[in-house]
């Protein structure tokens, strides 16, 4: 259960496992390994959220990439047909599949999309080839669909993400992002070597934060790590 998840609205958050990615900050590593068995069966879920009509707002869908799962469409549907409006976070990884929940017929309501880096830098962030095209592309895909979104930037010491963010902000706004948030990473659950702080670091983050609000997005947020 979760009132942040998809901002403003009450909802059930659901993990899907496994993700192409290995991003440097990510705090559910447990969660990347496809072959990982889940903890959940699905018609639990469902018997769950069917308990819950009317308590709630809507589900959404997180990870790991849900992208990635092949049953994530009949997961949707079963989700809509219980009445819940569909939210979906993703890194972006799949922007066809992403576009197949979006046209012709919207199929998912609200889409929180990371937006890690330049697309240069991702092979960086990720450890894949080719992931800047893939999470720009999705970007596309979101804003061409019209749907309600948030783009949400990760950043943490001496990342890429911190060292471009004013370029990175102003290239989602020339895009026609409407609702951006930078997300300042945490240690909390993260492979041993990440470092999350570093002197600094709190006021770089706010300096950051402070001019990506003033390019007048929409709706703008900063996740503090704590
Ligand atoms: S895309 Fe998300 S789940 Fe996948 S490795 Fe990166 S932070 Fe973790």
């Amino acid at each position: 259960m979760s009132s942040c998840d998809w901002p403003g609205r009450l909802v059930a958050t659901v993990f899907l496992q496994g993700c192409p990615w290995q991003c440097v900050y990510c705090h559910n590593p447990d969660l990347i390994d496809p072959r990982a068995p889940g903890v959940m069966a699905w018609s639990e879920v469902v018997d769950f959220l069917r308990r819950r009509r009317g308590l709630l707002d809507g589900v959404v869908f997180t990870g790991g990439e849900p992208l990635r799962s092949a049953g994530l469409p009949q997961a949707i549907a079963d989700v809509r047909d219980l009445g819940f409006a569909v939210g979906l976070h993703t890194g972006g990884s799949y922007p066809r599949r992403l576009e197949a929940l979006l046209e012709p017929v919207r199929l998912v309501d609200w889409v929180g999309l990371d937006i890690k880096a330049l697309p240069e830098d991702y092979a960086d962030v990720v450890g894949r080839p080719g992931s800047g095209e893939r999470a720009w592309r999705s970007l596309e895909v979101v804003l061409a669909s019209g749907v309600e979104h948030e783009v949400r930037t990760t950043v943490h010491p001496g990342s890429p993400a911190a060292a471009h963010l004013p370029e990175i902000a102003e290239r989602l706004r020339a895009a026609g992002v409407r609702s951006f948030a930078v997300q300042q990473a945490r240690a909390l659950g993260t492979r041993a070597g990440f470092t999350a702080s570093a002197p600094g670091w709190e006021a770089e983050v706010e300096a950051l934060a402070d001019g990506a609000r003033s390019l007048g997005f929409d709706r703008f947020a900063l996740r503090r790590a704590s």
